[in-house]
């Protein structure tokens, strides 16, 4: 806009210019007409020579540049006036004819003659068009170039950088880097530089985040996996305390019943043999009331450790309270019970136990039952087992009786 102003601006001057130099070149003109015409002006009005007056001022009122050509007599009356129609702005050059006559200068008439305004645009018109044409076609010219040159330069490059960023996410930060085609250490090329240091940043920053991240991931696993085994361990823990005995390590009462009442029923079921073995150590109360508690629970766990050395693997025993215990034996038949049995009641009267001064022994009773068809429980069986025993104790203990014979 200021351009055009200022373009503006510089025409209508150097239009002006124009317009002034070539009315001064007119007036130039007017005064050289002087020359030309004063000394056939001289001689035609001191001759009186109207006709060839008349034919003087009208050759100089034909000249395109002149409007009106008046001669006036020393009095001041018109001796002749050529005009033309139409007179703007005139302007004139003023000339006295003289006729030297006797040595002296005598003024004869004075002559006026005048050019105007149009008559000035007429002569300038072509150069004004050609001024004007000059300056609207440079006008458009630099337009379209600056249009090019800011459609290049700024706004393709600014639509590159914004498309460029507006493609910038979290996932692709390490892989993004803005490159704009521009001038190098232009606005633009400073500006994509900065864009450029944002984004590493941001993903050097992202990167912190994603590590400690994932470190307080693996942080929270490590800690859920110990937790977890810590639980297992402790519930390993719990399990073992609830269902084994705290002295003999072997079943506690309420674990031999949960195994064995499985045994029963799979027994059962698939027609297995299925024995129990009742045991009592004998005069036990004796050996309390003798040696003292602590000799009787080391007699409680020898006759256990023993026991487990007599059973296999997959035989449930447990301790059902104080100093009785139970076996029970899956697909065993009663006489290889029996015999089972009888090594327990051996060995445990071979086991010794050291004190300070002497060595002790002690004995068990067993009673043996085998499953009957009728049973319909784990205490059916259970309770013959107990019979036999209870019959053992009567029989003397240390010995092995079969509900069965
Ligand atoms: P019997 O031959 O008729 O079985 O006689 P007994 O003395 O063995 O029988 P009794 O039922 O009279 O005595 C059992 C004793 O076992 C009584 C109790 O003090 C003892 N006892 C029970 N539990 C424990 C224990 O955990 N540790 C010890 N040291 N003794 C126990
Ligand atoms: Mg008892
Ligand atoms: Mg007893």
């Amino acid at each position: 806009m200021i351009y055009f102003v200022i373009t503006l601006i510089m025409t209508i001057t150097q239009i002006m210019i124009e317009y002034y130099d070539t009315k001064n070149n007119v007036q130039k003109d007017l005064v050289s007409l002087e020359n030309t015409y004063i000394n056939s002006l001289q001689n035609a009005i001191w001759d009186m020579d109207v006709d060839q007056i008349e034919s003087l001022s009208d050759s100089i009122s034909k000249l395109s540049f002149v409007k009106e050509v008046i001669l006036l007599d020393p009095s001041g009356n018109i001796i002749t006036h050529h005009q033309a129609h139409n007179i703007t702005n005139r302007f004139s050059h003023e000339f006295n004819i003289y006729k030297v006559h006797n040595m002296q200068k005598i003024v004869i008439a004075k002559a006026i003659i005048s050019s105007d305004q149009n008559s000035v645009i007429d002569i300038v018109k072509t150069g004004v068009i050609l001024i004007i044409l000059n300056a609207m076609i440079k006008s458009v010219i630099l337009l379209f170039l600056f249009i090019w040159a800011f459609q290049k330069n700024l706004v393709e490059p600014l639509t590159d950088l914004t498309n460029q960023i507006g493609d910038i996410e979290f996932e692709n930060l390490d892989q993004h880097k803005i490159s704009v085609n521009v001038p190098k250490s232009s606005e633009l090329d400073l500006l994509q530089k900065k864009f450029n240091l944002m984004i590493e940043k941001l993903n050097q920053q992202k990167n912190v985040i994603l590590n400690a991240e994932h470190d307080y991931a693996a942080q929270l696993e490590q800690e859920v996996k110990e937790r977890t085994l810590e639980l297992e361990q402790l519930n390993i823990g719990l399990n073992h305390i609830a269902t084994t005995d705290y002295l003999t390590n072997i079943r506690n009462r309420r674990s031999f019943f949960d195994v064995g009442d499985q045994y029963f029923v799979m027994a059962k079921r698939n027609q297995k043999e299925l024995c129990v073995l009742s045991f009592d150590l004998d005069n036990f109360k004796a050996i309390n009331d003798t040696y003292g508690h602590q000799v009787g629970d080391q007699a409680l766990k020898q006759f256990a450790d023993n026991c487990k050395k007599h059973l296999r693997e997959s035989d449930i025993f447990g301790r059902m309270g104080g100093e009785e215990f139970t076996a029970l034996l899956f697909e065993t038949s009663l006489k290889e019970s029996i015999h089972l049995a009888e090594r327990i009641v051996k060995s445990t009267s071979e086991i010794v136990i050291h004190l300070d001064n002497e060595a002790i022994n002690f004995t068990v009773s067993v009673g043996v039952a085998s499953m009957l068809p009728s049973d319909q429980k784990m205490d059916d069986l259970l309770l013959r087992a107990d019979r036999a025993l209870y019959q053992a104790k009567a029989n003397g203990r240390n010995q092995v009786i079969s509900s069965e014979y």
